[in-house]
């Protein structure tokens, strides 16, 4: 399984899974259909799956062009998502698992940016890496804001994420890591981890070179907002509560 990155609007990611063997594919978050008709063409590929990761429409824009373009595709989406994913047709929850090439990936339920949204995660398999599809939960060093959700549900989303081996990439499907990374230096500035990963992103975005995917264990590193119980963060946001510096943290950013 190949996963191909296709930038669109103004600073969102597509990710289209390619299977060489089947010539077909599947998208994630589409927010548009036209680069995926494009890397579809590249590729001579057949689009076969949409995973939605939640409703908000720069992940859905794309849904009912693609659907019109392929009537066999299937769209899958989180159960608690029902009415607000266009051409939804497979209603996921946490534990279950959705195929595609020769890879099973196991759904994540993970509110907080909103109250249904979901991630896609492909486990290591033989030679290939485990690949984590996040949508708005976890960014490159820094995570979605709390549209329908509270900060519990949040650090509790995150905090399954967290697990994940460290080698997983990360799929987050926007290019928000510069801005993070200054925001989490204003938090973490002494971390010599972010102020190496913080150079690295600054000089690739002054090249308009995309940040995507990260790792989770470079998240766990630098990312301020998978970093709750660490003393730097906490004495940050003025408490020992969990909970409570997940919240501070984020109310902080909010701002920034
Ligand atoms: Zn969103
Ligand atoms: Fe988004």
């Amino acid at each position: 399984m190949q996963v191909y990155r296709l930038p669109v609007l103004s600073d969102n990611y597509i990710f289209l899974l390619h299977d060489p063997d089947r010539h077909t594919a599947a998208v994630v978050d589409p927010a548009r259909s036209h680069p995926v008709l494009e890397q579809l063409q590249a590729l001579g590929a057949e689009l076969t799956a949409i995973f939605i990761t939640h409703h908000h429409s720069d992940h859905i824009g794309g849904n009912q062009e693609l659907i019109d373009r392929f009537p066999q595709i299937k769209v899958y989406g989180g159960a608690e998502d029902r009415g607000r994913i266009p051409g939804q047709q497979v209603f996921l929850q946490a534990g279950d698992r959705v195929s595609f090439a020769n890879r099973t990936a196991e759904v994540f339920f993970l509110p907080g940016h909103t109250k249904a949204h979901i991630a896609y995660y492909f486990p290591p398999s033989n030679s290939e890496i485990g690949e984590l599809f996040c949508g708005d939960t976890l960014f490159a060093g820094g995570c979605g804001r709390l549209k329908e959700g509270t900060p519990a549900q949040m650090l509790a989303s995150l905090g399954q994420l967290r697990n994940l081996p460290d080698s997983t990439r990360v799929w987050c499907a926007h290019e928000y890591t510069l801005n993070n990374l200054q925001f989490a230096l204003s938090v973490d500035g002494d971390n010599p981890d972010l102020q190496q990963r913080f150079a690295k992103v600054k000089e690739a975005r002054s090249r308009s070179q995309p940040t995507i995917p990260s790792s989770i264990g470079l998240e766990k590193s630098t990312n301020p907002f998978l970093r709750w119980d660490f003393p730097s963060i906490q004495s940050a946001a003025n408490t020992s509560d969990p909970v409570q510096t997940f919240a501070r943290l984020r109310g902080m950013k909010d701002q920034f």
